[in-house]
């Protein structure tokens, strides 16, 4: 919730900018820690929602490690001081150059995603003398019921290792000197709302797993990624996502192996409600049929509206006339440039404040400079 004296702060700082913040960061965190020691669970915070230096410092001191997609996000991820032995990484493509930065770095496993990938990784690790542990990321074949842009753990995805090639994958593990398999890995999607689907990931989990017991490979991680999702209807309502619900149903549905270590890698929840983008309207548009506030945010400062056809809430926070209907756009040259469409806001005119909320997750890391725009800097309560 922004607060009063938080929009008189706003009224003298040059929009749009991003708005983080850092208490309910905080709390979401004190709230996810005390979740995860209370299971004995690993977390590994997903640095693609968010890698402002900030955001980044907070999570890091809660002992977090970092999960990464790219060689720069593990190169960041050190140099932000997350520690390389809690570092995991995927990714379809990994370059050979992303790969030896992997290796340099120490990190704690590669979430491998094809047959070839396994083999180009023992041979680089070779190549420098050190030895690769590997996870296995799977395709388990599960619809998250969510965007199908964020879902990943369909066969038809380009994501994960299906079962039919486990046969290969491991006789080509057998043969590399190079690599050690330490766990499996299952990432089904992003903003999962519905319990029902983590319940079951579990269940599939443990099916996919026996086919390692029976071939007497152990396993001893179980990365169970991300995707819980966040309440973007009602940021203010609900603004911590339901980690006890969540972390309560994987306890009741995942089988642990005495041994086994269990990970997630949370960045959607984490990050995403402590973020707003903070906008101006420039012009209130009186069309025909409808009218139009046109703020001075645009896709290219938080595309997911565009991209994914996402829903954020939207608040007028310096008006308290009636609320009525806008659509609400942004001045990008793009009809897909649009923050929602008859949308119900306080009365709006020129020069009136904007928070578009749940923006932490998947925002100012998307950012860019379309038309020529200035990229969005970052504002944080603490420093107001
Ligand atoms: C994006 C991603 C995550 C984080 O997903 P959220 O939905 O933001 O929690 C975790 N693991 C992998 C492999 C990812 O690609």
């Amino acid at each position: 919730m922004i607060t009063k004296q938080q929009i008189e702060a706003f009224k003298s700082i040059s929009t749009p900018f991003y708005f983080y913040d850092m208490e309910l960061l905080k709390k979401t965190l004190d709230i996810y820690k005390s979740q995860i020691d209370k299971y004995g669970y690993n977390a590994h915070y997903a640095l693609k929602a968010n890698a402002d230096p900030r955001v980044l410092e907070m999570i890091r001191s809660y002992g977090l490690g970092a999960d990464c997609v790219s060689g720069n996000e593990v190169k960041l991820a050190v140099k932000s001081g997350f520690d390389p032995q809690k570092v995991v990484y995927a990714g379809v493509g990994k370059s050979d150059k992303e790969i030896k930065a992997a290796l340099k770095a120490g990190i704690f496993s590669f979430n491998c995603e094809s047959v070839p990938e396994i083999k180009v990784i023992n041979d680089l690790a070779k190549g420098m003398g050190v030895k690769a542990r590997i996870s296995l990321r799977i395709n388990p074949d599960i619809d998250a019921h969510t965007h199908k842009y964020i879902s990943t753990g369909l066969k038809e995805n380009k994501f994960g290792i299906s079962p039919w090639a486990f046969q290969a994958v491991t006789d080509l593990i057998a043969q590399c000197s190079n690599v050690e398999l330490i766990g499996l890995h299952f990432h089904v999607g992003s903003q999962i709302t519905e319990m029902g689907v983590f319940e079951t990931t579990c269940r599939r989990v443990e099916e996919l797993q026996k086919w390692f017991i029976d071939h007497n490979i152990a396993i001893n991680n179980i990365n169970l990624g991300g995707g819980l999702g966040i309440n973007y209807q009602d940021p203010n309502g609900d603004p911590v996502p339901h980690f006890e619900d969540y972390f309560k149903v994987i306890n009741k549905n995942l089988i642990v192996r005495p041994g086994q270590k269990v990970h997630f890698e949370p960045g959607r929840a984490i990050v995403g409600q402590c973020g707003h983008v903070i906008t101006r309207v420039l012009y209130v548009k009186v069309g025909k049929e409808k009218k139009f506030a046109i703020l001075d945010a645009g896709m290219n400062d938080l595309i997911r509206p565009a991209l994914y056809q996402a829903y954020h809430d939207i608040e007028n926070l310096t008006s308290d006339g009636r609320k009525i209907r806008y659509d609400i756009v942004g001045p990008v040259c793009e009809s897909s440039d649009c923050w929602g469409q008859k949308r119900l806001v306080n009365t709006a005119q020129r020069g009136d404040i904007f928070a578009i909320h749940s923006a932490g997750a998947y925002g100012q890391v998307m950012a860019m400079k379309y038309n020529q725009r200035d990229l969005a800097k970052a504002v944080y309560s603490d420093q107001l």
